[in-house]
């Protein structure tokens, strides 16, 4: 009987290709093939093989194999069909979004490498006639990493000693140094501090499970040494030959991170994030795939990487975001770490300060071991929040009076501030004071930001951008002006109030050229006093020893939006912002501006115990029958008029009816147009995520067979982290 090879393609297709298997090839799951595809070839990957070729139909057979090899080894194979099938992402796309660039497009699966040699004993003796020899082998010796083959000729030796030495056995070939070291701060160097007795417990407590998988969420408040502890957790737990996976949100703009693990464990620390180049992509992947024992600290899409050897997974700062794909395979990074810790059967843990409530539920659930560790690391006590209600008070660039004495204060101290605004540009809006007209993006439902520094306004929601006017567009008047504000307004003031102290602003304008946050984090680091201004970027894992105080300039946004998640990313950011004050050894201090300062979640932050707060939600969330309590997707629709959109989605709800399944909508997305493109949204809501997910999967299906209306599109998101 024949065999038959279902393949994936790297198509947005949710369906599978047949292929007659010839006799002489051996084929197994995540194995990528050449294949005949219309009039081409294609590359493709093995997916199964069965031994029923369809009845009637010809197949074509398979062209041949592009390795004798799965590129996808078992888990990674297993762990991407599983999220195919749990995200509705069409198999091949899933797959491929696993291969690095090159090869997705076929080519081969290998290193373009110097050739590297090394010494292999130490202590050799060589014959005493042999000085050729024994000046490259001593020559070699001071290079412990070893020196490609270019730089040994040109140092004046040449092939024959090479040869020579390694028919001795004491020199080898080796594979380069993967990636180079990052930079490391010299005050860097110094801190490597033994764990405090509250870090030791809690590393106790984290040993791993004898039955392999486990997931432990770390509640650790700000500053209370989570990395320290996972520095040491590897450094016991991880064997010489073992990988490890290390999820971070973002590596650009943390690089002190990846520095102190770097401090404990060299160049066995190797980066995984979107601003490698396709060679960069292509080499460390090969390595993860040979079982080179990396310790690969990365973003997002790390998780889904080739390993073959991993034997623990952490996921630093669990709660945040960036770890959710917010377009076309929208899996998350820290969900498929949990599952992927489970097929590796291996321990995995969730840190964090301000714990998603999906994991405290887990938690609750006794699905996740919970540890907690409620203290600061060395002297560090955890910063005082208070509220200050600015209703009547005058406002300088957001800032009122007592904001900025308590920042003169600390620069009188010699201490550093933080001053948070969650906009960048200018101001969010221009306005004209005699007409009420507000300049709108021409293409989205926004406003326009002004940014002044380049005399331009900007929609945040699409690329359009145009000149800043002295006069109002409308009506000419010169009563033309910036309302509300952004980053650049109040660097201004502070700049003009504190004209003999260094302002720096960090936002995503200020850090866009290559080195500068670099440049920014050297300045803060110095502990010399400044004031830093910025938006969550500041919030982002940063540990500046010096900064004393923190002030919000508003933390109202959140208050009253209608997406479910607004309260617990409020609460998370202003936690966080907040965890920047105070972490060296002197105490911190957070000032919170509010025209609401009775609200009940804005009390409740100052009492600063985050897993109470996240209790009070997630009664709230209960009651509002909202995750994690009830499973949730959201189908999306796009179109040139919103009439069609809502046609897409008006469609399919009739599909998603089930008794245990509430659908809202469909509506119009909060912000209804974006570059031209109205959106609508249909939210499916179920007790069960079983049945959610084989719902899902004949909608999707369902739809792949209707013809849309012309230039309409749908697209499927489970477990949405926006739900506006
Ligand atoms: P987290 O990741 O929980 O925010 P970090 O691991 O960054 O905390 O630690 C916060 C600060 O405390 C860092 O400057 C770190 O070097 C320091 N630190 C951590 N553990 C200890 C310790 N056991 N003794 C002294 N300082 C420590
Ligand atoms: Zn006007
Ligand atoms: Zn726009």
């Amino acid at each position: 009987m024949p065999l038959i090879a279902r393949i994936a393609l790297n198509r947005p297709l949710r369906r599978l290709f047949d292929y007659l298997v010839p006799d002489d090839l051996q084929l197994v799951p995540g194995q990528r093939v050449r294949i005949p595809f219309g009039r081409q070839q294609a590359i493709g990957l093995v997916v199964e093989i069965g031994v029923e070729p369809p009845a009637g139909i010809n197949l074509k057979p398979v062209a041949g194999v592009v390795e004798d090899w799965p590129a996808l080894p078992p888990e990674t194979f297993r762990l991407l069909s599983w999220a195919s099938d749990y995200y509705q992402h069409p198999l091949g796309e899933c797959l491929f979004t696993a291969l690095p660039p090159a090869l997705r497009r076929g080519r081969k699966a290998e290193e373009k490498t110097e050739e590297w040699w090394r010494v292999l004993d130490n202590n050799a003796t060589l014959p005493a006639n042999a000085h050729k020899q024994k000046a490259l082998f001593d020559w070699l010796s001071q290079h412990p990493e070893g020196a490609p083959a270019t730089d040994v000729l040109k140092a004046g030796f040449g092939r024959a000693q090479l040869n020579a030495l390694r028919e001795r056995q004491l020199i080898e070939t080796v594979l380069p140094p993967l990636q180079k070291a990052f930079s490391e701060e010299p005050e860097l160097l110094a801190r490597r501090p033994d764990l405090s007795g509250a870090q030791t417990s809690a590393a106790k407590e984290l040993a791993p499970p004898s039955e392999g998988f486990g997931a432990f969420l770390l509640y650790g408040i700000t500053g209370s040494g989570k990395t320290e502890i996972y520095l040491h957790y590897l450094k016991q737990q991880l064997g010489d030959r073992d990988q490890a996976l290390v999820l971070v949100p973002e590596i650009n703009l943390t690089p002190q991170t990846v520095a102190r693990f770097q401090r404990y464990f060299g160049r066995r620390i190797v980066v995984w994030h979107s601003a490698l180049n396709d060679g960069e992509r292509l080499t460390t992947w090969l390595r993860v795939r040979n079982g080179e024992p990396v310790i690969l600290v990365g973003t997002r899409s790390a998780v889904l990487l080739p390993f073959t050897g991993l034997r623990t997974i952490i996921v630093d700062e669990e709660h945040d975001n960036s770890y959710k794909q917010g377009e076309g395979f929208r899996y998350s990074g820290r969900d498929l770490a949990v599952y992927r810790a489970h097929l590796n059967n291996c321990p995995v843990i969730l840190g964090s300060a301000t714990p998603s409530l999906e994991s405290v539920y887990n938690a609750k659930q006794a699905k996740y071991h919970l540890v907690k560790l409620e203290e600061r690391a060395g002297n560090a006590t955890p910063p005082v929040i208070s509220l200050l209600d600015i209703r009547s008070r005058p406002l300088e660039g957001g800032l009122s009076r007592p904001a900025l004495n308590a920042i003169k204060q600390a620069l009188a101290k010699g201490e550093q501030a933080l001053v948070f605004v969650n906009r960048r540009g200018f101001a969010p809006v221009m306005m004209c004071f005699d007409c009420g007209h507000m300049v709108e993006c021409p293409r989205c439902d926004t406003r326009l930001t002004y940014h002044r520094r380049d005399r331009a306004m900007r929609c945040h929601h699409c690329d359009y951008q145009t000149a800043a006017t002295e006069h109002c567009p409308k009506c000419r008047s010169d009563a033309f002006k910036p309302v509300g504000q952004g980053t650049e307004r109040t660097e201004d003031i502070l700049a003009t109030t504190f004209p003999d102290t260094p302002v720096v602003r960090v936002d995503r304008d200020s850090t866009q050229r290559k080195g500068s946050i670099q440049g920014i984090l050297n300045q803060v680091n110095s502990g010399k006093p400044c004031v830093l201004v910025g938006t969550q970027m500041l919030a982002k894992g940063h540990d500046f020893p010096n900064v004393t105080l923190v002030v919000v300039v508003n933390a109202d946004g959140g208050l009253f939006s209608v997406d479910f998640r607004a309260p617990e990313q409020l609460i998370q950011t202003l936690l966080q912002v907040s965890g920047r004050a105070g972490r060296g050894t002197k105490p911190g201090k957070v000032l919170v501006q509010t025209c609401h300062s009775d609200h009940p979640l804005l009390k409740t932050l100052c009492e600063g115990q985050y897993l109470d707060i996240a209790d009070q939600l997630l009664k709230e969330r209960e009651e509002g029958q909202f995750p994690p309590f009830r499973a949730m997707a959201i189908f999306r629709a796009e179109a040139d008029t919103m009439e069609k959109s809502l046609q897409v989605l008006d469609a399919i709800k009739p599909l998603a009816n089930s008794s245990d399944v509430e659908t809202w909508g469909p509506l119009p997305a909060m912000i209804a147009r974006r570059a031209d493109k109205h959106r609508a949204q249909l939210i499916l809501n179920a007790r069960n995520r079983k049945r959610l997910n084989s719902l899902l999967t004949g909608i999707c299906q369902e739809l792949d067979q209707r013809k849309l209306p012309n230039g309409a599109r749908w697209m499927i998101d489970v477990d949405p982290q926006e739900t506006g």
